[in-house]
């Protein structure tokens, strides 16, 4: 499958707008052919008053951000490129569990809608296989000791990926890559952001098993050998579990089992 040019797959946001009306995520949805960041838009209308379930939606980015200010790269009119704010009181301790929810929602819809088996690589990314398709971007703003707003942005490779950049430190994949088929961006957006209010509505109420478990399922890394590095140390051990708080769990060589915070943490497989 070639990975360029890009089939036509344009986004109408009149459509988005109609399809997701009486949902969640209907009551403002923001459109822009070109941003310079879906999150840096949304951290800036969270901070004027814009409501719970508000959507920005990009075509292109000219600053698409990963963590730690590495960047995520896309063509313009074949990838998603969204963020959505949420205002539910959660603890701050509970800000990664909505980032794994989204992680959960989009494999799942990948999963039924495409075929693509996306599998989850703790902390914040997607992968088909060994090569990463999606990648989440969490930010979030306190107020005191709560939590004001929860900005969650992700870049999902539809119809482009950027393998063989100078930029990109790993391989990479689209669904179109892993199908041959083209997926519309718009159906799968409306799909992924139906799921997301179903399992957070679940999340919110404490019902939280059951996707507690399926981000468990959904692991790439469960069982395997993984290299995390904090910053501050490389920790080496076999991946346990994804915790409640969306932690996870490592064995050391000696048995011990540590607790890592998603923070700004890099993983590796070994
Ligand atoms: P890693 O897990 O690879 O260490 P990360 O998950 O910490 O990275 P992110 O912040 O999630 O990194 O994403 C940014 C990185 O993803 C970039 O440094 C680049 O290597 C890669 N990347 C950028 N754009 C894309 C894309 N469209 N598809 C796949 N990978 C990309």
């Amino acid at each position: 499958m070639t990975n360029d040019p890009r089939p036509s797959d344009p986004i109408d946001p009149q459509e988005l707008r109609r399809a997701l009306s009486g949902t969640f995520f209907g009551v403002d949805l923001r459109y822009h052919a070109t941003l310079e960041s879906t999150n840096s838009l949304l951290k800036s209308l969270a901070a004027n008053g814009a409501p719970d379930g508000t959507v920005v939606v990009a075509d292109a980015q000219t600053g698409g951000r990963g963590r730690v200010g590495r960047s995520w790269l896309s063509l313009p009119g074949a990838n998603l490129l969204f963020s959505i704010l949420l205002r539910a009181r959660v603890e701050p301790e509970q800000v990664f569990a909505l980032t794994m929810i989204l992680a959960v929602s989009a494999a799942e819809v990948l999963h039924r809608r495409t075929g693509v088996a996306a599998r989850i690589k703790w902390p914040n990314d997607l992968y088909a296989g060994q090569r990463k398709l999606a990648g989440i971007l969490t930010e979030f703003g306190v107020k005191g000791s709560s939590v004001d707003y929860v900005v969650l942005g992700m870049g999902l490779n539809v119809q482009w990926h950027p393998a063989g950049q100078e930029e990109i430190r790993g391989p990479a994949t689209s669904v179109r890559m892993e199908t041959g088929k083209v997926f519309p961006r718009a159906d799968l957006l409306v799909r992924i952001l139906k799921e997301f209010e179903n399992s957070y509505g679940a999340f919110l109420n404490g019902d939280t098993h059951l996707i507690y478990s399926k981000w468990n399922d959904l692991s790439l890394i469960l069982g395997r050998n993984v290299m995390v590095e904090t910053g501050a140390e490389t920790i080496r051990g076999r991946a346990v579990r994804i915790d409640q708080t969306g932690a996870l769990i490592l064995e050391l060589e000696s048995g011990v089992r540590r607790k890592i915070l998603c923070g700004d943490v890099s993983l590796r497989l070994e």
